[in-house]
């Protein structure tokens, strides 16, 4: 069995090939290496069964595989607003290529849509019938509206071509192989307190996220990507247990040792307030059920990027 993974070199992409090797397929992994890095996959090289191609998901293609994981994304938020019109094509015209390639070889797709599909919510926590609160205009629009219509070309695609879909929206990850300096709040915390600097807070940290350890993620994608039962989803994916930032600052200084203190800086525009997902319909349609607890997720985290600042 041979899995395209577009967005392979990323955080997600590199971690889920890495699984997928391990669990006997051939993996090709696509990426225009905007935000991907060859430092995450370059340890596949040697394996027969890896492939890399440099492409970029917004241009049509046409390569042969059993199934694809749609990857293809900047996703942390300044990598995102970098080029926030690409963002969008990425997205839209992104979901096109692979829903084309999809149908004309008659195989299934999973595509990892996001918890920012529920904008700044007012339902908490989450469930997947919950239709957000997205505004169309805001500066975080190119990725949360661009996730939105990419689940829409993979649902008309569904009802209009019988093409089998596999949607997830993926709420807030965390582990090795994210990118030192990516601008999300685990990768900044751990790195400023390994490196000493003061932990960035961001408004008066009272706004909260959850956060999953990558192994259970990957857990739930292995989990849909093989499940035969022609469920579609959308379905939540991540862990709810559930942190205000300025806690999980407080968090991160204990599990480092770091004498750095935390600064208290600007609230980018629009950052949701709180995210939780409700996991009901993934444990009941998947079995998934996320294991490894936060301070054992950051411990991990956290030794892969002191090797990450040691070199
Ligand atoms: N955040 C923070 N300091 C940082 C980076 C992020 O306080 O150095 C906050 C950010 O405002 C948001 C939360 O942490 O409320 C999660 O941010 P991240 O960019 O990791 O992901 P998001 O859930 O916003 O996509």
């Amino acid at each position: 069995m041979r899995a395209l993974v577009t967005g392979g070199a990323g955080f997600i992409g590199s971690n889920l090939c890495e699984r997928l090797l391990n669990l006997g397929y051939e993996v090709l992994c696509m990426d225009n290496f905007y935000t991907g890095s060859k430092n995450n996959i370059r340890e596949f090289y040697d394996n027969p069964a890896f492939e890399v191609i440099r492409h970029d998901v917004g241009e049509p293609f046409n390569i042969e595989a059993d199934f694809i994981i749609n990857l293809a994304c900047p996703a942390s938020v300044p990598h995102y607003q970098k080029d926030p019109l690409k963002t969008m094509k990425d997205n839209v015209f992104g979901i096109f290529n692979v829903m084309e390639n999809a149908r004309r070889l008659n195989v299934p797709v999973l595509h990892t849509s996001t918890s920012e599909v529920y904008g700044s919510p007012n339902i908490h926590p989450q469930p997947e019938s919950y239709n957000g609160n997205v505004n169309p205009a805001s500066v975080r629009s190119c990725y949360d509206e661009g996730k939105r219509a990419a689940e829409t070309v993979m649902f008309d695609y569904h009802r209009r071509y019988g093409t089998d879909i596999k949607v997830i929206r993926v709420f807030n990850t965390y582990g090795p192989k994210m990118l030192e300096n990516d601008g999300r709040v685990v990768s900044n915390f751990i790195v400023q307190a390994l490196k000493g600097e003061h932990l960035t807070v961001y408004g008066d940290g009272s706004q909260t996220r959850s956060f999953c350890y990558i192994s259970d993620l990957i857990d739930g994608i292995i989990l849909f990507m093989t499940d035969k039962s022609g469920f579609t989803g959308p379905v939540n994916m991540g862990n709810n247990y559930e942190f205000a930032v300025k806690d999980f600052a407080k968090l991160v200084l204990s599990l480092t040792g770091s004498k750095s203190k935390i600064k208290f800086v600007e609230l980018p525009k629009d950052d949701p307030v709180q995210r939780n997902p409700d996991l009901t319909l993934a444990k009941k349609a998947l079995g998934y059920n996320p294991k490894i607890g936060i301070e054992e997720g950051l411990k991990k985290t956290i030794a892969y990027f002191e090797g990450v600042l040691k070199k």
